[in-house]
């Protein structure tokens, strides 16, 4: 295998999970990103042990270097409703599970929203929720909280949102997933070298730069502080590759995923397309 940062992208498992092996070939995708079910369904996926069996020998073959899971969208470790709630959770430590079973690295997860009540009314749950979790889930499996665009009342907008639950949780296995388009949204300009500095600062101030497990590498239709979420293709947003290749030059991402999330060339008008090539290759040429 190459050395990092490894250029990866998420990629679809439908009909099987060792389908997104052979999509991720296909783009040339040197780590890759799944959904364990279809994301806005609360019954989890029924992977086979066959399907599980192929998927790893595939992927050895092909020498995928890191293989993340996506948690469904419908969790919220803040959730008022109790059902809700214990579904969130339970869909977490499902996922946890299937990156096990599957040699992943983890689980990214989307922690959830306050509602406008606020990060402090919700915090103490969230906590509790992330514990129950990590002491339901096996032993080795990361579970990465992506920075969220600060939309509504989306939980982690800011990073020291994060940095405190990873705290008080205190678990070697939590940490974060660090989204550019999120990131960038959220007020963060990762077009200046400076300000990813400090952010990095953050991290060693607070939680430690290991903690940074994942990056999903996504340009923003939108302008910097626009709270939106909405990812683009590589340089056809506001980050450009001025913001792509700061990141990828910096020594604390040498090691890291970079997963794309973005829209995609040939077929954007139809929904779902999702990473092609020629986003991979943009972000392997900025490395050169
Ligand atoms: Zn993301
Ligand atoms: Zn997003």
């Amino acid at each position: 295998m190459t050395k990092g940062p490894y250029i990866g992208a998420h990629v679809s498992a439908s009909g099987g999970l060792s389908n997104a092996i052979l999509n991720a070939i296909k783009i040339d995708a040197e780590s890759i990103q799944i959904f364990p079910g279809a994301p806005q369904v609360w019954k989890p996926a029924n992977h086979t042990h066959e399907e599980i069996e192929k998927f790893k020998s595939l992927r050895e073959h092909n020498k995928i270097h890191e293989v993340w899971l996506h948690n469904i969208y419908l969790a919220n470790m803040a959730a008022d409703n109790s059902e809700q709630l214990d579904k969130s959770i339970n869909s977490v430590v499902h996922a946890l599970n299937l990156s096990s079973k599957i040699n992943g690295a983890g689980v990214v997860l989307h922690t959830g929203s306050h509602k406008g009540k606020g990060f402090n009314k919700v915090q103490r749950k969230v906590i509790s929720s992330l514990k129950k979790i990590l002491s339901l889930a096996p032993g080795d499996v990361k579970l990465a909280l992506e920075n969220s665009a600060g939309q509504g009342g989306a939980i982690g907008g800011d990073f020291s949102e994060l940095y405190y639950l990873i705290d008080r949780v205190n678990d070697q296995r939590l940490g974060v997933c660090l989204d550019t388009c999120h990131a960038f949204a959220a007020g963060y300009d990762l077009r200046k070298k400076d300000e990813i500095d400090k952010i990095i600062q953050g991290f060693q101030d607070s939680i430690s730069v290991d903690k940074l497990f994942v990056v999903h590498a996504n340009d923003s239709l939108m302008d910097i502080g626009s709270n939106k979420d909405r990812h683009e293709n590589i340089n056809e947003g506001y980050i450009g590759n001025v913001g792509f290749k700061n990141l990828l030059h910096n020594k604390f991402f040498r090691e890291l995923s970079f997963i794309l999330e973005v829209p995609g060339f040939q077929n954007k008008s139809r929904k779902s397309k999702g990473p092609d090539i020629e986003n991979v290759e943009r972000l392997k040429s900025l490395l050169k």
